[in-house]
């Protein structure tokens, strides 16, 4: 409600009534002035003006300022403070308490709807609010959604934004070598196959992973050599269930190849934010309309695709920690691998190395080199994980 439309009110409803005797008393002679001297006409005139505004404006009895807006919201938690930034040129506003967010447009006059956004992913129809000669009015209706809002984000936050499962693809498999080197092994020149290779490396980082996490799920799509398509992977991941503040990310192993021997090093793999499918969230599991579906499945694109390249980097810097400059790092790629595109979480494909490259295929064929190829992938999930969930 508006500052001085509630002081005029008071002040009208004190002289009409009259102050009781004994508060006059104990006020003193200098109070006189304000609880004895009837009402002014100009006061009369100025509260019949507000009425009549009241009377055609009956929104603006029930619109809150700033300072009212942050304090109804400072009872949402009593260690998060309420911050508010708005941007006058682009008409964006946004509500910050704690790791919990609430975007809007400012609309350009009173009673215009539009959506409350909370963490990019819920989203409500609202009447927004509005610029009244460059000072924000917010309707009740819209503080009460974000007070209740934030209130449950604020209750879920001990075990929000929480990855549930790691999902641990060995690539290929089967009938499916995958890349195929040789390396003279005891004198004789041997065959080593992309899908062995991987497949002892993503089980020996199962295991570190358990022992780590053990309130996690680590899977893997294939814990044999058995041959599994693209789709099944993919599906596999896919069909874990978590609860909506949980994550599940997923990790495809593999090994390259290439013509020319000399190409060597590894490198990380993740989509670009045009490479995923569009219907990222379930119609059936939602009440929302076609045109919000739209708009919620463009937002969890990005924020997928930068999980992605954030869990990316970190395995990259997992490398480099353990191998320094004696393993080249091929940087971060971005691409539409079908694999990791049709996993609806972040998702990246790593290359371990070049089983066509000497040097490389010694370190993949070696017990100490699949030891340090583990580390550096259980190093940059584990790093990733700690920023992820403390963020
Ligand atoms: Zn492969």
């Amino acid at each position: 409600m508006d500052n001085k439309l509630q002081i005029c009110r008071n002040v009208y409803v004190k002289n009409l009534f009259g102050v009781p005797s004994g508060s006059k008393k104990r006020l003193g002679r200098a109070s006189h002035f304000f609880t004895l001297t009837p009402l002014k006409n100009h006061s009369k005139y100025t509260f019949l003006i507000i009425l009549f505004f009241i009377i055609l404006n009956p929104n603006s009895l029930f619109a809150m300022s700033l300072d009212e807006t942050l304090n109804s919201l400072s009872s949402v938690s009593s260690i998060q403070s309420v911050q508010f930034r708005w941007d006058p040129l682009f008409r964006d506003g946004v509500f910050n308490i704690g790791d919990n967010y609430g975007t809007f447009s400012v609309a350009a006059k009173e009673g215009e709807t539009g959506f409350l956004i909370f963490n990019n992913r819920e989203l409500f129809n609202v009447t927004l609010p509005y610029n009244d000669n460059g000072r924000l009015v917010f309707p009740e209706s819209f503080v009460a959604t974000l007070r209740t809002t934030f209130t449950r984000l604020s209750e879920n936050d001990s075990s929000r934004f929480r990855i549930a499962a790691i999902v641990i693809d060995p690539g290929h498999g089967g009938r499916d070598p995958g890349a195929v080197g040789s390396l003279p092994i005891n004198g004789r020149n041997t065959q080593i196959n992309e899908k062995d290779i991987v497949l002892r490396v993503a089980t020996a980082l199962r295991d570190q992973l358990i022992r780590t996490y053990p309130d996690k799920r680590i899977l893997m799509t294939r814990d044999s050599d058995r041959y599994l398509t693209l789709d099944q992977r993919s599906d596999m991941a896919n069909s874990v269930t978590v609860r909506d503040n949980e994550s599940v990310i997923f990790i495809s192993i593999h090994a390259n190849a290439a013509r020319n021997t000399s190409a060597r090093g590894y490198e990380v793999w993740h989509i670009t934010s045009g490479g995923r499918p569009r219907q990222l969230l379930d119609s059936s599991m939602s009440s929302h309309s076609p045109d919000i579906q739209a708009i919620l499945n463009r937002m969890l694109n990005e924020e997928f695709t930068s999980e992605s390249i954030l869990l990316a980097n970190s395995i990259l810097q997992g490398f480099e920690g353990v191998f320094g400059n004696t393993l080249p790092s091929r940087g971060p790629k971005a691409n539409d691998w079908f694999v990791v595109k049709n996993s609806h979480m972040p998702a990246v494909l790593v290359e371990l190395g070049f089983l066509t490259n000497r040097q490389d295929a010694q370190i993949m064929t070696s017990e100490e080199g699949l030891q340090r190829l583990t580390r550096s992938l259980y190093n940059g999930i584990t790093d990733f994980i700690g920023i992820f969930e403390k963020k």
